[in-house]
């Protein structure tokens, strides 16, 4: 297999050999989209338009609102028939943002993820507080909001700190050697801001009593 130049490219090398798996979406040669557990289903709504992705990584199952669209809850009955390769790329982008380009970071070797610490070291104004997150406190957040079973199905790539590594997550989840062969990875290069939103209340608790607002 040539090097891929494009995460275009890399796509259509990945489908032809065979991985066609990313989070929860099934891929075909024939440029659909489908979730996974609806493989093998005949009356799935279709649709022509990439766009539609959009609509349908919005709401899960029950309607709800899905503010983490790598949550392990993408609503089934449907089926994109995207049309081109860049059709698929464009639905991908709308389920997964980002997750074509951090991968093909990552076979380029130039993906740098970022240490939790610099990341909450960058916040401002009332996230800044976030600071004071303790170590323990962070393992238990990620533990809670990054679990693939309920939390997110990205695999972390960075750690709380430099050589301060997470451990609050099985193995699997903390590298990206145990990806399947038939799945194309879904990395997470830092934590996002869902994350670092949930520590902010965590942290304001280690604030010095008369600091608290
Ligand atoms: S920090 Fe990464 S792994 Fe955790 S919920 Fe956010 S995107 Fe998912």
């Amino acid at each position: 297999m040539d090097a891929p130049e494009s995460p275009r490219q890399l796509l259509a090398q990945s489908i032809s050999a065979g991985h066609r798996l990313i989070g929860q979406i099934l891929l075909s040669e024939d440029y659909c989209l489908r979730h996974v557990d609806d493989a093998g289903r005949d009356d799935l709504e279709i649709s022509t338009d990439p766009i539609t992705a959009r609509e349908i990584a919005r709401y899960d199952e029950k309607g709800n609102y899905r503010p983490l669209k790598s949550a392990p809850n993408l609503r089934r009955g449907w089926l994109i028939q995207a049309g081109s390769m860049e059709g698929l790329e464009i639905a991908l982008e709308f389920f997964y943002p980002s997750a074509l380009g951090l991968w093909f970071s990552s076979i380029k070797d130039t993906l740098q993820p970022t240490p939790l610490r610099e990341t909450l070291e960058r916040q401002t104004g009332m996230y800044r507080v976030t600071q004071l997150l303790r170590d323990d406190q962070a393992r238990e957040l990620i533990h809670c909001h990054c679990n693939s079973a309920q939390g997110c199905l990205r695999s972390l790539l960075w750690e709380i700190a430099p050589g301060v590594p997470i451990n609050s997550l099985p193995r699997d989840q903390l590298s990206l050697a145990k990806v399947g062969d038939d799945r194309i990875p879904l990395i997470c290069r830092e934590a996002c801001n869902l994350l670092v939103a949930a520590a902010r209340p965590i942290a304001k608790g280690n604030l010095p009593k008369k600091e608290e607002s």
